[in-house]
């Protein structure tokens, strides 16, 4: 994965910061309740969730078993459809091709329609770098852009910013990157919409690169997918001369037919849309309609290594619909920019450290930012369970262990700074397999919870400060059951 925003500080130092910020919190429970309480509604509408949910979960178990099959077969089909495909091993390959073929087309302009994978590839940076301008054309994404933030949300990459806010970013930056905002802009939805109308328009009217993402990949035919909702993806994939598309390798469905379960649910867990109003489909190219050249770059940067994994390979599953962000409580009070990557809330908890490991402070940090409360996995449209894999991730944290890293087998050593949860593991452990030792340790604790600290002293302190420590219980479980025959005495 890019670098781009590695480099932060470790998820609680960024957290605690943006707890702070009340105008940030407030816009994100705003935010976030009402596409919760709208996406419930939408799903419930559908007496069919469940299967399709299944549905969805296998179909891209399935792909990803038997993911070298498919990739050959979507080449074999892009290709034959006019396209070219690219192979991009990282970040660093993946923006040398895309530029090496902007490059080609002598152009030094590109519109950009909303992508997670160049966000992750950090490709605008790249692009500006080598001089030629990406201009996002999502709303959202040329909200970000103006104001030249970093995306805090998967599919609303503006929710941390009110209105107001849009407004001042429009009136202050629009004229330097095109058509300036109109006199007497105001907050009003509508104002805000045609500003940012009238400044996309003419970048559409001149591009002669357009620079794409992919929601779905079909294998059996080479037929690319995006949906949105607001168009504005669509101008940029069919009036430039020139389609490069970035898409992961995870991006992939068998058949035609299999978008069928997606396109279902995709836009419920995501906008609480039962349809998306644009789903925009290319295959190659076509005389005289539509970009007449067609790249297809196929990135991994770091999927084989999840693939590689028997518990996280699950988070390749995901179709970035961000429902689970929208319903994590962690996510709803820290926001998306403390999680230090472009993918924030519960599926970047878990994607970010098995794409870029679990080397650095902030990667090291992420499988801990969760109360493990379940509520990401409920509303997983493909049933990702993000706990299962948050635990499976802390332990690679603190023990260390074996993991792929580049296609090769390595044993990792434990991440800094859990030597003191690592001792209480194990001290654990070696409790809960000495059963007379257990008890003899609960009764002595309950004997003496009087004496006990309300915080934990020396490292533990961290634990404590945010926390309420449990009483202990005047009696432990295991003496009641004794003593009142397993509860059966307890109406004596
Ligand atoms: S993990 Fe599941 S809920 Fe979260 S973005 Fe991915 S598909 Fe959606």
């Amino acid at each position: 994965m890019s670098g781009t925003f590695v480099g932060m500080p470790a998820f609680p130092k960024a957290a605690h910061e943006a707890v702070r910020d009340t105008t940030l919190r407030a816009n994100l429970k705003h935010a976030t309740h009402t596409i919760r309480d709208k996406r419930a509604r939408a799903v419930a509408e559908l007496d069919d969730w469940a299967q399709l949910r299944e549905a969805g979960k296998q179909i891209k178990d399935h792909t990803l078993r038997h993911l070298e099959h498919y990739l050959v077969q979507l080449e074999e089909s892009v290709t034959a459809a006019g396209g070219v495909v690219h192979w991009a091993r990282d970040a660093a390959e993946a923006n040398r091709i895309v530029t090496e073929l902007v490059r080609e087309t002598g152009e030094s302009e590109v519109v950009k329609v909303k992508s997670m994978a160049t966000q992750e590839i950090g490709l605008n940076e790249h692009l500006e770098a080598e001089d030629i301008r990406a201009y996002e054309t999502d709303l959202a994404e040329l909200i970000v852009q103006l104001g030249k933030d970093r995306p805090s949300h998967i599919l609303v990459p503006a929710i941390h910013r009110n209105r107001g806010e849009i407004r001042d970013i429009f009136r202050r930056e629009m004229g330097s990157w095109g058509r300036p905002a109109p006199e007497g802009l105001t907050e009003s939805p509508a104002e805000l919409a045609e500003a940012a109308r009238l400044h996309l328009r003419e970048k559409f009217l001149r591009a002669k690169v357009g620079i794409s993402g992919a929601n779905f990949m079909v294998a059996e035919n080479g037929t690319l997918v995006v949906v949105e909702s607001e168009g504005n993806g669509r101008m940029c994939l069919t009036l430039p001369e020139t389609l490069i598309s970035v898409v992961g390798i995870e991006k992939i469905v068998p058949t035609w037919q299999d978008l069928e379960v997606f396109l279902q649910t995709l836009p419920r867990s995501s906008t609480a849309e039962r349809m998306n109003p644009y789903t925009s489909t290319w295959t190659g190219t076509t005389d005289a309609d539509g970009p007449q050249a067609f790249h297809l770059v196929l990135i991994d940067n770091g999927r084989t290594d999840a693939l590689a994994d028997e518990v996280g390979r699950q988070a390749l599953r995901c179709i970035r619909c961000s429902a689970c962000l929208n319903v994590c409580p962690v996510y709803e009070r820290a926001g998306g920019h403390a999680y230090g990557s472009v993918y924030p809330g519960p599926i970047g908890a878990i994607l970010s450290p098995q794409l870029r490991g679990t080397a650095s402070e902030i990667d090291a940090s992420l499988p801990y930012a969760s109360s493990l409360c379940g509520a990401c996995y409920e509303v997983c449209p493909v049933a990702i369970d993000i706990p299962e894999v948050l635990v499976h991730l802390r332990e690679r944290v603190v023990e260390g262990g074996e993991a792929t890293q580049r296609g090769t087998r390595v044993t990792l050593q434990p991440a800094k700074g859990h030597a003191v949860e690592r001792a209480a593991m194990r001290a654990a452990r070696w409790a809960f397999t000495h059963p007379a030792a257990l008890g003899a340790g609960q009764r002595l604790a309950a004997r003496t919870r009087r004496l006990h600290p309300r915080s934990l002293p020396g490292p533990g302190r961290a634990w404590s400060a945010t926390r309420d420590l449990p009483r202990f219980p005047a009696e432990s479980f295991r003496d009641w059951w004794q003593r009142t025959n397993g509860g059966k005495d307890t109406a004596k």
